[in-house]
Formats: C-alpha cells, structure tokens, sequence
C-alpha cells in the first residue's frame, strides 16, 4: 500500500513534472527536487523533507494554464496539494504544504526585504495570493501548529529556482516518503 502511494507520486512527476515552474527556468520536478535537496541538506527530518519534495504536488494534481497567476487566477494549490496528502501521509507534511503560501504572506509581512528579493514571478503570485498578511493575520500564523515548518519549507523553496543544478533524482527520497506515509 504504502509503496504504491510512492509509485503514484513518481508517475505523476514522470508525466507531469517537465512542465515549467511557472516563469522560472526550471521544471516542476527539478524545483521540487531542489527544494527536497536543500531540506536534506539542512538536515531537516523526513516529514519535512517529504513537504519539500511535495510541496508544489497541487500544482500537478490539476489542470490549469502555466501563466494562471499572470492571468489572475489563484489555483489554491497548496490546499489541493494538502487535501491530497493528508490521505496518506502523516499530518506535518502535509499541513506543512497547506500553509507554505501563508509562510510567503507572513515572510513578506515580517521582513520587507523578502519582500523584494522575491522572484518577478513570485512577486505577481504573491498579488495574486492576496499580498502580504495583515499584523493580525501574522499573529495568527505564528500561533498555527507547523507554521515553523512552512516558513522553512517556503525558503527552500524560494532558493530552488536554479538552472541546470545537478541534484538526487526521485528515487532517493523513496525511502523518505515511506517513512512520511501516516500508520
Ligand atoms: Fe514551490
């Protein structure tokens, strides 16, 4: 059973993961594998190494245009990505996914300059998202369980947008995600 949740996952970046990541000049898979990579790296446990690796799955579980930001449209993937996980895996990973667009609300509240060094691309998704949170909303962030976890996971994230970097494929985090998977 568990397996089988890994193999469905791995089919899904086979098939869908070449798709841009959106205005960037990398993958969905290569993005993810990157982020994957820099939580490894950082010696991050497994639950969140496997809300790296997943963190954008929403994004592939559903059809909508590449440019939906620039077009306006909030996909609310991390909510798609969440509702999928949480079926079969343990609840870190994903309420970690489900608030990693409320981490970049809370990380360009709490710190204008994050604000700027975002990506072209992240700055008009962020728009889209509803912008920085309020002071209120902040709180309220910092007071929701995992939303340490999100704010980790959203700057890996933002870092791994780069081009033509050499990283573990999929089937090094299989071992992982078996270890993510809810009992
Ligand atoms: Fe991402």
């Amino acid at each position: 059973m568990s397996g089988q949740i890994v193999d469905r996952l791995f089919a899904i970046f086979a098939s869908k993961g070449d798709q841009s990541y959106f205005g960037e000049p990398i993958s969905q898979t290569e993005h993810a594998l990157q982020a994957a990579c820099l939580a490894h790296s950082e010696g991050a446990k497994e639950t969140l190494i496997a809300a790296a690796l997943l963190h954008d799955i929403g994004h592939l579980l559903h059809e909508l245009p590449e440019d939906a930001a620039e077009s306006g449209i909030d996909a609310r993937h991390e909510r798609v990505g969440q509702g999928w996980l949480a079926r079969y895996f343990r609840e870190e990973v994903s309420a970690s996914v489900g608030l990693h667009v409320a981490a970049k609300r809370y990380l360009a509240y709490i710190n204008p300059e994050y604000h700027d060094r975002l990506s072209e691309a992240s700055a008009i998704s962020l728009r889209v998202q509803g912008g920085p949170l309020s002071p209120e909303e902040a709180l309220d962030f910092e007071e929701t369980r995992y939303s340490p976890e999100a704010v980790r996971l959203r700057l890996w994230d933002d870092r791994a947008k780069v081009e033509g970097l050499v990283v573990p494929g999929l089937e090094f985090y299989r071992a992982i995600l078996l270890c993510s998977i809810r009992s």
